[in-house]
């Protein structure tokens, strides 16, 4: 168990373990230890059939070792993730934002929209760090998602895009360091008309606190086991897997400013790929559920305790 270095939160650890295999031993293992599960069944014809079994429970429970080393038994690994309370929503100042993911960029054979999108001189293809936009992004067919003022794209997590609802609220609110610019329809090349890249300008000075997170250099044989061939050319920048227990800790005093929606100056990923984060103020998280907009999910930014 991580020990968190925050304090005024609320988040629970969770370990949700998931089968399908039908295993009475299991069972009567969980009915034994009082663990609540889930059991979906559902046959498609005569021969396809689904069993899912479903169960979780959390770090704080007082019984979590003893449970942990019962389940262990059966090799499920449980998938570990942090489950915040209404309270981190109502005490958040900052708020890490997702635009979901609903097309490729195009083109998108050989990682073909880099080189469309970007300015790749201070690029590296071994972790995707250093690259900067300097073109639209091209998207494959007009976005659908009628309902998604917000949207986003798969393999570039960093752009946001938005409706022009939203883009005329944004504007009329006076959010401060942002701009716009229309994505192009691949095929046509036509720019895509009320549909706009929401740029977010202001990128935060250093305040990611690694504690619960893994440092990935780009180096020879690095942090994951990668870049094995001694002939690559690594860059020896760094970046953070996104943490999976504790939440994204930072230093409070880097949002001290006069942006509502920032960027990291971190980046996060695994492997071949390494994204900014994008964070919204409590108040535009606010300005945005006033007006109903949809599309984004938030995470709540946990702040490094002060000292005394
Ligand atoms: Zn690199």
């Amino acid at each position: 168990m991580v020990k968190s270095p925050t304090n005024n939160h609320y988040m629970r650890i969770q370990h949700r373990y998931l089968t399908f295999d039908r295993n009475e031993k299991l069972v009567k293992l969980l009915d034994k230890l009082a663990i609540a599960y889930k059991v979906t069944e559902k046959s498609y014809d005569a021969t396809t059939h689904l069993y899912i079994l479903e169960f979780h429970f959390f770090e704080d429970n007082p019984r979590f070792f003893e449970l942990k080393q019962a389940v262990d038994k059966f090799k499920i690994e449980p998938q570990i993730g942090t489950i915040y309370d209404k309270t981190d929503y109502n005490n958040g100042e900052w708020f890490i934002v997702n635009a979901g993911e609903y097309q490729y960029p195009q083109p998108d054979d050989d990682s073909g929209y880099l080189k469309a999108t970007f300015n790749l001189e201070h690029y590296c293809h071994l972790c995707d760090i250093g690259k900067v936009q300097n073109a639209p992004y091209r998207l494959k067919t007009l976005p659908k998602q009628p309902n998604n003022q917000f949207w986003g794209l798969h393999w570039a997590f960093d752009a946001i895009f938005v409706r022009q609802e939203t883009k005329n609220i944004l504007e009329r609110e006076g959010v401060k360091n942002i701009h716009f610019s229309n994505p192009v329809l691949h095929k046509t090349n036509n720019p895509i008309e009320g549909f706009y890249q929401l740029h977010i300008d202001t990128i935060l000075k250093k305040g990611f606190d690694n504690y619960n997170a893994k440092t990935i250099t780009c180096k020879l044989n690095n942090e994951e086991n990668l870049n094995t061939d001694r002939s690559l050319k690594c860059c020896g920048r760094i970046k953070f897997h996104h943490p999976q227990i504790g939440g994204y800790l930072f230093e409070k005093s880097i949002f001290d400013g006069d942006s509502d929606i920032v960027q990291s100056v971190e980046y996060f990923g695994s492997s071949g790929s390494a994204n900014r984060l994008q964070i919204v103020s409590k108040k535009l998280k606010d300005l945005i559920e006033i007006y109903k907009l949809k599309g984004l999910s938030f995470t709540p930014v946990v702040y490094k305790r002060l000292e005394r």
